[in-house]
């Protein structure tokens, strides 16, 4: 069922974060062309690192949407091979992978830069001829019929058979359909900071969590290495001022503290933030014409690093599902694949922030009973080793991703 009135391009796409990018190489691979519109400038800076640990599944989604883009990410990212706990400065658990990629064809993971993976993303979809208008923000989505009219801020309008809002958390697209997000806000602040690597003298490529750290008053540190750099991760105390602590003199004793002494000059970005976990109360509009993904439907806590994976997968069962839609041959069967979407993917961000919030509550839970089964455990640790390995998975939440849906996340 194509649409009766001429089309730019069967899909838009609202935002070139990574969602965007990945539903346009999808459709494409699947031979449907899009359109993305969006609002920053071409020679935009984005901050941080945020997504450096991506799942195989993406990477996997990825090559499939552009053969040699997955390959891209890992042969520019790190895998780091061991996993390292302590509670209050004494070693609890500590497991080294001698092949911790597995034998695949790609790897269990990869960890690099978000900037980078944006960067190779952006590469491809310029390889795949893929229209991206910079600097026009999308303003209205208006379906009438079998069309759906995009209008930017510049006064542009743009008709496709689809739209697909991935436009990041604050989603004009997710506006535009009715959709509200609804969930809740971590109770502490957390400090997240990027130091480049000394190159000359790098660091053991390995992930620790320190619970109660003495060197940075009893705080709990995460520190996780990706291509070039070490994500620092500081949960704050309750009358913390997290503004202060991202301070250069602050952050930098903080990073001294924790990585060591030569890393105090290395920072690169600092900023402190309070976890959203929301999810928005429809992932498609009444009309099965408009689809969310990404952000724009869903954001979670970084623990378990569901974000962005999450996000490559909704587009691609968006762009499965847009597919079969454009090639139906009765509006029921249009409309219920669309429908299909809406549904499977609200169950996987419902999921995925439960996982995600599990994570939180556990390393937020300042009860007597959850203080107590992690100190009894750092106890047991050094002679009952599942004690360690709980204390080591527990801060991410559980393993996996939802069921009943392409990809893992
Ligand atoms: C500190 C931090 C750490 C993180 N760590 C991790 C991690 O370890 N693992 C993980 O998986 N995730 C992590 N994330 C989350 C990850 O960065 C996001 O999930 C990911 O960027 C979401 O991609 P997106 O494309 O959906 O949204 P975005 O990256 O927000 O992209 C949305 C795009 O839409 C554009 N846009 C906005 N409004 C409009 C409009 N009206 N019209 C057109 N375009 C528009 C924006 O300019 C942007 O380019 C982290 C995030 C932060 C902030």
């Amino acid at each position: 069922m194509s649409g009766s009135e001429d089309v730019d391009a069967p899909v838009i796409i609202a935002g070139a974060g990574p969602t965007g990018m990945t539903a346009a190489l999808a459709l494409h691979a699947r031979g449907v062309d899009s359109i993305i519109l969006e609002a920053d400038p071409k020679d935009r800076e984005r901050p941080g690192s945020r997504a450096i640990y991506v799942h195989k599944d993406t990477l996997r989604t990825l090559e499939n949407a552009s053969p040699g883009l997955g390959q891209r990410l890992v042969e520019n990212g790190m895998i780091w091979s061991t996993r390292r706990t302590l509670f209050r400065g004494k070693e609890v658990f500590e497991r080294t992978y001698p092949d911790p990629g597995g034998d695949g064809d790609l790897p269990h993971f990869t960890s690099l830069p978000q900037v980078w993976t944006e960067e190779y993303m952006l590469d491809a979809v310029e390889d795949a001829d893929i229209d991206v208008h910079w600097d026009d923000a999308v303003d209205s989505v208006d379906v009438e019929g079998d069309v759906v009219r995009v209008t930017t801020e510049s006064g542009e309008e743009y008709v496709g058979n689809y739209a697909v809002g991935a436009d990041g958390a604050g989603s004009q697209v997710r506006k535009e359909i009715g959709g509200e997000f609804s969930g809740t806000e971590s109770e502490n602040s957390f400090i997240i900071a990027d130091i480049a690597e000394d190159e000359d003298n790098p660091l053991m490529q390995e992930r620790v969590f320190h619970y109660d750290h003495p060197r940075v008053d009893g705080r709990n540190v995460l520190l996780v290495p990706f291509q070039g750099g070490w994500r620092v991760d500081i949960q704050c105390k309750e009358d913390d001022d997290p503004q202060k602590m991202t301070e250069d003199e602050e952050i930098s004793e903080l990073v001294a503290q924790t990585l060591g002494e030569r890393y105090r000059d290395r920072v690169e970005w600092v900023s402190q933030y309070k976890f959203k976990q929301v999810v928005a109360d429809r992932m498609v509009d009444d009309d099965n014409r408009v689809l969310l993904a990404g952000e724009a439907g869903h954001l979670f806590a970084p623990f378990g690093a569901r974000g962005m994976n999450s996000g490559v997968a909704d587009v691609e069962a968006a762009a499965s599902a847009i597919t079969v839609a454009l090639n139906a041959d009765v509006e029921e069967a249009r409309a219920a694949e669309i429908e299909r979407y809406g549904i499977t993917r609200l169950k996987a961000a419902e999921y995925n922030k439960d996982a995600a919030g599990q994570a939180l509550e556990y390393l937020q839970g300042d009860s007597y009973v959850t203080r107590a089964k992690k100190r009894l455990a750092a106890k047991a640790a050094p002679y009952y080793e599942p004690a360690g390995e709980w204390l080591d998975d527990a801060p991410y939440g559980p393993h996996g991703g939802p069921p009943v849906t392409i990809g893992q996340y």
